[in-house]
């Protein structure tokens, strides 16, 4: 557990080699991401990393990362179904975290696709719980 790295250590990974990043403080673990992953096994890793949620409590809890970005088509399915906001191109810069946070939240239940009923869906309840509290299911 103590040998998991920071986030800022995946952040800067994805950001120098992946079209996608994450900014991890702002992501839930519920992995809405990799579930509409056409490609998810061979893209998407779930990692150990040191993050608070919503800017509660830093410990380790589990987080997607984008082990093998050379495999991403880019068509940003994940973008669309990530609920906070934390997922997004590359290029794209987080300013106000606080704001995307409550941006995202309000605009969930007008989401046409991937909005309250998708993200509420048991599979992702039971990976935002098992990935926030990982020590709870023997998992790290
Ligand atoms: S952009 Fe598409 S292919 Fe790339 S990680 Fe996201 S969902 Fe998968």
């Amino acid at each position: 557990m103590s040998q998991a790295l920071h986030w800022t250590a995946y952040y800067e990974r994805m950001e120098k080699n992946a079209p996608l990043k994450i900014y991890y403080p702002l992501c839930g673990g519920g992995e809405e991401c990799i579930f509409v992953c056409p490609y998810s096994d061979s893209i998407w890793e779930v990692v150990p990393i040191k993050v608070d949620l919503f800017g509660f409590r830093e410990k380790v809890r589990l987080r997607p990362f984008i082990a093998n970005p050379e495999a991403c088509k880019k068509c940003y399915l994940c973008v669309q179904a990530c609920p906070t906001g934390a997922l997004r191109p590359a290029e794209e810069e987080i300013k106000h975290p606080s704001f995307v946070l409550l941006y995202n939240a309000l605009r969930l239940p007008f989401k046409k696709r991937y909005g309250t009923k998708f993200v509420f869906r048991k599979e992702h309840r039971e990976k935002f719980k098992r990935n926030n509290w990982p020590e709870r299911y023997g998992v790290i």
